[in-house]
């Protein structure tokens, strides 16, 4: 008999199948019960159960005459039972060398028969048993009852399983069974043996989610539906798992090769042409992941095949092999994310650094530039050039300038309550100019602090104002028509027309540091430079250039006209304490 303390591989893989099950510990059951009652009255005997045997007790599912919910699986018939998968008979436990001295035998009970209660995939659970307080002798009769009987219970516990494994739409095992098949597929192929699964999306969420809002749910049921005979044939007759509302996963047949697998799934993507309503569907894409029998866990494999899948979209041929690298910086933006959110709560993870622009012409700092910082607790310093950009195109977008702005306006209240008549600018995303109460929100700010408007400049990059132009310039003619300064940032590496930024009430003009560093060096980018000053005056603009490193770029931009520059050459972007000592020592 097998230790309990010390599992084989065996009984680790029997106890495995048990727990999965997911009957350990549930409430009773009247399915369940109505065996064990019809057990207990057909052997004519006062005690029956459908007993577990788990890793160091019998636990109960059913029970007739047993008070205990478990008992100690030492020296437990049903133990024995479990442990051999074979029926076991003892007519008086008294005369049995193993039981005689058993708790069982202690407590007054003489008769005990077992049936083993066995998976289709061959593991023991435990028993289906009937005991009594007199020896009895055993007949044929009594064991195929009591086989019948055990049966019965496997019925119900596997009728109980396959209720949540299988997709009520389509009919096909669901991600459940996928996970589970995946873990026993060791007892098929070898441990470690490489193994191919697919992912077929049939739709982006964004496809599926604007065609259920035309066509209804009821559209889906039969887009699925009718997408089944094909996928089926696509897996080879294997079986197809309906893991998502659109997705369909399978295993490659045993000892397909990549180059193949991958080839047939090519070759369907190729030729898929979606007829009648399916049409509405166009991105249909593959994931495809290889992975280790028994060593990758089958919950990795299935997201990994999600991850692949969602890349695939990038693909032109709309097929992806999991790739661990990208994984991982999609994990990483996924973190930035949910951290970010989490900063934006604390009192001092996130803080503003200032950095001033000075003017050209007599060295003056009218304004700085307010530049966020994020003092991440075990990461260190991220800069925002690593985050925002991630950040602006989710919903943290709003919650993060309304962060800043508020920052921003509390310290301007401060510098302006002590005297100084500095402006501050501070940088908008995209989806700000698309919100339509940023503006007002905006100037309840100002007003709220009790700054003047032209104290507040907001610095928008021109790829941000050509996302939804018509949106950006109605938010900024508004921000104008309050009074507060409108800059356009990182100018010259978008693609905005001429005639676009001929329109916009723009008071700044900010030339991008690519331009400006090392602008001294080659003549086609001073050129450029010099140009695109003239041109902004032209329009109306005030020129900002930025990343300005050393005093001979400062020079060249004085020379063509540059109204101001802000870079390392003056300052670094600081904290309040440090630019008051810097306003002073240039003032001094
Ligand atoms: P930006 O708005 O163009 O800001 C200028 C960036 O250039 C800042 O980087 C600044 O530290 C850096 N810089 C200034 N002078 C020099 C120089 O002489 N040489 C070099 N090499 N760099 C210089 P930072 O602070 O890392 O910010 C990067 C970008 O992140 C910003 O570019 C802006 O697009 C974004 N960002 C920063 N803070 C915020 C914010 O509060 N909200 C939004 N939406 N974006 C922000
Ligand atoms: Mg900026
Ligand atoms: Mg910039």
């Amino acid at each position: 008999m097998n230790s309990p303390h010390v599992p084989s591989m065996h009984e680790a893989n029997r106890l495995d199948a048990l727990r999965q099950l997911e009957l350990l510990d549930t409430a009773p059951s009247e399915a369940f019960d109505r065996i064990t009652r019809m057990a207990a009255q057909l052997f004519q005997l006062p005690i029956a159960a459908v007993s577990l045997t788990d890793a160091n007790r019998q636990w109960f599912k059913s029970k007739v005459g047993v008070e205990h919910s478990a008992i100690p699986r030492l020296q437990a018939p049903c133990a024995a039972v479990a442990d051999s998968g074979q029926m076991v008979a003892v007519p008086d436990l008294l005369d049995s060398e193993c039981f005689r001295d058993s708790p069982l035998a202690d407590s007054g009970i003489r008769f005990y028969l077992g049936a083993p209660l066995t998976t289709k995939a061959g593991h023991c659970l435990g028993a289906m048993c009937v005991l009594g307080t007199e020896p009895r002798a055993v007949t044929d009769a009594d064991r195929s009852t009591l086989a019948d009987l055990a049966a019965m219970v496997m019925a119900q516990i596997e009728l109980q399983h396959a209720l949540g494994r299988v997709d009520p739409v389509s009919g096909l095992p669901n991600r459940n069974q996928f996970v589970s098949d995946v873990r026993d597929l060791g007892i098929v192929a070898g441990q470690g043996e490489p193994q191919l699964a697919a992912l077929v999306s049939l739709a982006t969420p964004e496809e599926l989610s604007d065609a259920m809002r035309v066509m209804g749910s009821a559209w889906l049921d039969d887009i699925v539906r009718s997408a089944t005979p094909a996928l089926r044939r696509l897996a080879g007759g294997g079986k197809v798992y309906h893991v998502g509302t659109t997705q369909f996963a399978f295993l490659a047949p045993l000892g397909a090769s990549l180059v193949r697998f991958s080839g047939t799934l090519l070759g369907w993507l190729g030729e898929r042409t979606p007829t009648g309503q399916a049409s509405f569907l166009t991105t249909t894409t593959v994931g495809l992941v290889r992975f280790a029998v028994g060593q990758d866990a089958p919950l990795d494999v299935l997201r990994n095949l999600y991850s692949a899948a969602h890349d695939a979209r990038d693909a032109e041929s709309g097929l992806r092999v999991y790739s661990p690298e990208q994984d991982a910086a999609y994990r990483h933006r996924f973190w930035l994310i949910s951290e970010l959110g989490r900063a934006l709560a604390q009192p001092d993870e996130l803080y503003l650094a200032f950095q001033p622009k000075v003017s050209l012409r007599d060295g003056a700092c009218g304004g700085v530039e307010a530049l966020l910082r994020w003092n991440h607790p075990e990461a260190g310093a991220i800069p925002p050039g690593e985050f925002m950009p991630i950040i602006e195109s989710t919903s943290l977008a709003r919650a993060t300038t309304e962060w800043v702005l508020e920052a921003a306006l509390r310290q301007l209240s401060s510098w302006h309550a002590a005297g100084s008549t500095l402006q501050v600018a501070v940088n908008v995303s995209a989806v700000n100019l698309e919100e339509p109460d940023f503006c007002d929100r905006v100037l309840d700010g100002l007003a709220r602090h009790g700054l003047p408007s032209a104290s507040l400049a907001l610095e928008m990059t021109e790829s941000a104002l050509m996302r939804k132009p018509k949106a950006a310039h109605d938010t900024m003619t508004r921000l104008a028509q309050g009074g507060v300064k409108i800059a356009i940032d990182d100018f010259g590496t978008g693609y905005s027309s001429l005639a676009y930024l001929q329109e916009m009430p723009a008071d700044v003009v900010k030339i991008d540091q690519s331009f400006v560093r090392g602008m001294e060096k080659d003549q086609r980018t001073l050129a450029l430079v010099t140009t695109m000053i003239k041109l902004s005056h032209d329009l109306g603009h005030r020129v900002v250039a930025e990343g300005v490193e050393t005093a001979e770029v400062a020079q060249l931009l004085r020379d063509a006209g540059c109204d101001e520059a802000q870079g390392y050459y003056y300052a670094r972007p600081m904290a309040p304490g440090l630019l008051a000592g810097w306003l002073a020592a240039r003032a001094a």
